[in-house]
Order: C-alpha cells, then sequence, then structure tokens
C-alpha cells in the first residue's frame, strides 16, 4: 500500500515539475482537525514575490488541481474515503481518468484490497465453522459424561453367562463378536465376558430370571444350521479410520483358526486399501484393540494387494495380487507364500469390477462350506462366476455361471453355499436384491432391506464363525447381523 502511495507521489511530483521551475518544495502535515495537508512552494523566475496573493496564474491552477487530486487519493488509499470501488467521477476521477498509469496502480490497489477483504471473510467464516465444531464437541462431551455406563453400571444388574442362546447380533453386538465362542473349535475360553465375575453374587438366581424374560432384538432364530438369508441388522460401528488410506478397505476374522496359531481366534486383521502398493496387514488381538485402533502385529506381504476382495481362512490370508488374476495364500504363522495360482479366465485390475470401481474384480469368500471366488470372465461377458476352491491349492474345484451382471451390483458374499449380491453401495437404503444357490444352481431375485449407513460401502463379507457381515462403508468397519431360517444343517 505504501509503495503504491509513493508511486502516486512521486507521479503527481514529476507531473507538476515539467510544469514548474527547478526547485520546488513539498511538505505534508496534518491540520489542526487531524487532515493531511499538503504545501507546495515554487519560487517565481521573474519576482521575488508571489505575483499575486491569492490563487493566480495557471500553472499555480493546474497544481493546486493535482494536490486536491493526491490528496483524495491519499485519503482514499489509507481507507478514509468511501469503500467502494475505483473513483467513479467528479474532479478527482476526471483527473485520474486523464493519467492512464494512475488510474492503472489505483485499480491494482483496490484489487489488492478487495482480494484481502475476500480472505479476510474466509477467514472469518473458518473461525465461525471451527467455534461451532468446538461448541458441538463439548456438547458431545457433556452428553457422554452424563451416560452411564451399562455394562458395570451398579444400577444395571448383571448378567448371567448363557450359552449363546440369542441370534446372531444381540443388543450388544461389540460384546457379542468378542466373545462369541469358536464352535468349530470349542474354545470355552472365548465365552468369558464382563458377566462371568458376577456369577456367584448373591441374587443371580433371580436376575437369571429376569434376563431371560427380555425377547431378543431379532426374534427366534435357528443358530445352530445353515439357511437362506431372512434379514439384516442395523450397522454397527467398529471403527472409524483416522487417514485417508482408510476409506476403503477390509477387515476380516479366522472362522477357522487353526490350533496351535500364533495369533488366538479373536485376532482380527485389517487392510487399508487406498494407494497403489498396499502391502500392509494390520492385527488386533481383539475387537477392542481394533475399536481403539493398537495393532498388536503389522505384517508386510510379500506381493502387492489388489482391492478388497481378501478373506482368511484356517490361518492363511487369501488375496488377489495387484494387477493380475493370481490368487495367493499367505501363512500367516510362517509369514511366507504357501501356495499362488491364477483363477483361470478372471478378468481382472477394472475388467469386471462392483459398481463402486475400486479394482474389486476379484472377491474372494468364506461360508460353513469353505473358500469360495466370486469373478467374471469374458466367456460370460461380465456375469457373475461362483467357483469353489481348494483352500490348500488354490485350485478350481467346480464354477457356476450366475445370470447377474458383476458391475451391476455393489458388492456380495456367500452364506451357506449362496451367493447374496448387493443392489448400492452409496444408498442408505438399499436391498439385497439376488441369490444364487450352488447346491440348486439356481439364481433368484430378492428384496431383503440393507443399510449403507456412510455411503460408500467397499467390502461386505460374511463371517460364519460369527455369524455376522463383516463391512467397510466410507472410513467406517462396521457388522450386521444376520437372521437365517428354513433351512439345513450346516455342512
Ligand atoms: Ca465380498
Amino acid at each position: 500500500m505504501f509503495l503504491l502511495l509513493s508511486v502516486c507521489v512521486c507521479a503527481l511530483l514529476l507531473g507538476a515539475h515539467t510544469q514548474s521551475q527547478d526547485r520546488a518544495a513539498l511538505w505534508r502535515g496534518n491540520d489542526r482537525s487531524g487532515r493531511c495537508q499538503y504545501t507546495f512552494t515554487v519560487p517565481s523566475p521573474s519576482e521575488a514575490s508571489c505575483p499575486q496573493a491569492a490563487g493566480g496564474g495557471p500553472e499555480m491552477e493546474s497544481l493546486k488541481a493535482r494536490l486536491g487530486l493526491l490528496e483524495v487519493l491519499v485519503s482514499r488509499l489509507t481507507g478514509g474515503g468511501d469503500t467502494g470501488g475505483p473513483p467513479r467521477g467528479g474532479a478527482a476521477g476526471e483527473a485520474a481518468r486523464s493519467q492512464p498509469g494512475l488510474q492503472e496502480a489505483l485499480n491494482r490497489a483496490v484489487g489488492e484490497r478487495n482480494l484481502l477483504q475476500g480472505e479476510k471473510e474466509r477467514l472469518e467464516r473458518e473461525v465461525q465453522g471451527l467455534q461451532r465444531r468446538v461448541e458441538e464437541m463439548r456438547r458431545e462431551t457433556e452428553k457422554l459424561r452424563n451416560k452411564p455406563c451399562p455394562p458395570q453400571a451398579p444400577l444395571v444388574p448383571p448378567s448371567p453367562p448363557r450359552q449363546d442362546s440369542r441370534p446372531a447380533g444381540g443388543s450388544n453386538p461389540m460384546s457379542h463378536l468378542m466373545g462369541r465362542p469358536n464352535r468349530q473349535q470349542g474354545d470355552t475360553s472365548s465365552l468369558r465376558d464382563t458377566a462371568w465375575q458376577y456369577g456367584g453374587t448373591p441374587g443371580f438366581q433371580e436376575l437369571k430370571a429376569e434376563v431371560t424374560e427380555v425377547p431378543a432384538p431379532d426374534g427366534p432364530e435357528d443358530n445352530t444350521g445353515c439357511g437362506e438369508l431372512l434379514s439384516v441388522g442395523e450397522p454397527v460401528i467398529h471403527r472409524k479410520a483416522d487417514t485417508i488410506a482408510g476409506k476403503y478397505g477390509v477387515w476380516m476374522q479366522d472362522p477357522e483358526a487353526q490350533a496351535g496359531s500364533p495369533y488366538g481366534s479373536k485376532m482380527l486383521w485389517r487392510i487399508d486399501t487406498v494407494g497403489s502398493e498396499i502391502r500392509q496387514l494390520f492385527g488386533y488381538e481383539d475387537m477392542e484393540q481394533l475399536s481403539k485402533g493398537f495393532p498388536s502385529k503389522v505384517l508386510l506381504l510379500p506381493e502387492a494387494v489388489e482391492s478388497t476382495g481378501s478373506t482368511l481362512y484356517r490361518g492363511s490370508l487369501y488375496y488377489q495380487r495387484r494387477r493380475s488374476r493370481t490368487i495367493i495364500r499367505y501363512d500367516l504363522a510362517s509369514e511366507s507364500i504357501a501356495a499362488r495360482r491364477d483363477l483361470p479366465h478372471a478378468g481382472f485390475h477394472g475388467q469386471y469390477p462392483y459398481s463402486w470401481g475400486g479394482y474389486t474384480d476379484i472377491d474372494l469368500a468364506v461360508d460353513e462350506q469353505g473358500l469360495w471366488a466370486v469373478y467374471s470372465t469374458n466367456k460370460v461377458k461380465g456375469a457373475i462366476v461362483i467357483s469353489k476352491l481348494d483352500p490348500h491349492s488354490l485350485e478350481v474345484k467346480k464354477s457356476w455361471e450366475t445370470s447377474i451382471r458383476k458391475v451391476a451390483v455393489a458388492n456380495s458374499f456367500i452364506i451357506c453355499g449362496r451367493l447374496y449380491t448387493v443392489a448400492s453401495y452409496s444408498s442408505p437404503n438399499t436391498t439385497i436384491n439376488y441369490t444364487y444357490d450352488t447346491e440348486k444352481s439356481q439364481g433368484k431375485a430378492v428384496a431383503i432391506p440393507f443399510k449403507n449407513k456412510f455411503r460408500y460401502n467397499s467390502m461386505i463379507d460374511y463371517n460364519p464363525a460369527q455369524r455376522r457381515l463383516m463391512s467397510w462403508d466410507n472410513f467406517h468397519i462396521v457388522s450386521y447381523s444376520v437372521r437365517l431360517g428354513g433351512g439345513q444343517p450346516a455342512n
């Protein structure tokens, strides 16, 4: 601003100089009212004193006009004038227009001021936004402080341990996920939960009577065998990713953790799949550690992972190698590749993805019957192909061709040998719209409500041990209870 002011003063002085005498002087000072006042003195070429007492002479008139202009400009530039744009009229405007250089300098100064003004307003808005967020967080903290803690609160009666007569997805899905026994291994240690410590307290029988009268939220369910999917519960949030790398990803739990494995049956694994060189596999001791974001193990995979189709089964991570149709079996105990094999004719790297893209060409799944691959080929022109894989060698044991296009659906999962597809990855209220029964080799349309709470669901898989859907919806690691019915015993 001062630079511009100096330019203005110099330009005026230069103009004045050419029309006056060799020696001239300019003083600047404030008058009594504080207004900026300029005094300009020029010696007369022919007379010892001023030829006229006041005004007089075309040169003096010209200088006065220029000084007047200078004063107006200085006043405006220093903020004393109006706050509008460049001068639009009057003597100052006329004079400014007569000096293209001055006009340009003035325009630049005004432009600069407008820019600064805009920046100031933006910062003010930002400050207001931050203040609002602080206020919201303060209210949230207040709310949480006033909320009682249900499991340990003295007002809530402790519930006795039960042999899980509830359906998958009871009223406390997180503890259910953490504490559910692994039926295949009969690992009773995982039955332990906070209720155990109250097992011998007085009044246990009364409490038991009360608890058993509470109806299960999802109604009666046969939890011992397989069956068709009847409904899916509300998404339960376990963790929100901290960084952009967690916008989409895959999380898994081995439904058949092997005895002697260095990792317990509660171990959860997670891969953030944003990026092109995805090789980190994070391990968490249990759901609580996952929710807190404290991994106990980080494995660096020898070959990069493609997308969100990985799965865990019997101590191995199964995943699609980046930019290939190669399936890799990575043994968690020895931390090495145990098997690799191309999935015959499978499209990869964006050829037959799910509707959200993300190179989701090959989706691996595990259910009560074993390991599956869901993908497509040129031969079936993009329709979903289901293949049953040998979990040891990765060979295809049998394949089924469905009539639904892979790119038309958001994701899929397999329960009891039946494939289910989800219609939309972004609609908060969508449906499971198709199912294919591999036993009957028949598909059919269905309409089972399904919620994408965070509107960007990049991974949905079924875990047969937990009897839950595990999913990754827009930075959020979530799970869903499922209700099965009308089926046959599990294999
Ligand atoms: Ca899936």
